[in-house]
């Protein structure tokens, strides 16, 4: 068992490591100034700031980029994303793609909030089905205007609306 003063040294040395990492990275991309943004998405939220910059790569795209703080998405995925898709075209449709992408990769559920924003869950689910639940979610979400969403229920992938209240 560590001391709790063991403890407090080893903390101190991790977040000294983390910092250091965050702005080799941020000196790496040619942009120092993302070391002076917000490291976590909490702290941007208390600072109001609409980005911050972890100093770790970005899961999904492998690159070094600041994160949007209302969205959580990585700037350089969004950027990729954009000019792969017309701005008009970014639908609730492809936010119910990229939760089938997160469900198949992790085998964790994942849930949408009101404000669109995918969120993984503890809950262990098989994969299988989950992107034609997800498609179908996309589909009724914009034939109807309300959001729908995925569910995991004894062992089955279904799809219903949305609960204002609902977490
Ligand atoms: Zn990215």
């Amino acid at each position: 068992m560590a001391t709790p003063e063991q403890r407090r040294a080893w903390n101190e040395q991790a977040e000294k490591e983390r910092r250091a990492a965050r702005m080799a990275a941020a000196k790496k991309c040619g942009h120092e100034e993302w070391a002076k943004l917000p490291e976590t998405r909490r702290m941007a939220r208390m600072m109001k700031r609409d980005q911050y910059f972890t100093g770790r790569k970005c899961p999904q795209c492998s690159r070094y980029s600041p994160r949007e703080t209302v969205t959580d998405r990585c700037l350089s995925c969004k950027d990729g994303f954009v000019r792969r898709h017309k701005p008009e075209t970014l639908t609730v449709a492809h936010r119910f793609a990229r939760m089938a992408d997160l469900i198949e990769s992790t085998g964790r559920l994942h849930r949408m909030g009101l404000n669109k924003v995918i969120r993984k869950t503890d809950v262990v689910v098989d994969p299988a089905g989950a992107r034609a639940a997800c498609e179908e979610a996309g589909r009724r979400s914009e034939r109807t205007g309300r959001l729908h969403v995925v569910v995991h229920q004894r062992g089955r992938w279904v799809v219903r609306e949305r609960r204002e209240n609902a977490t």
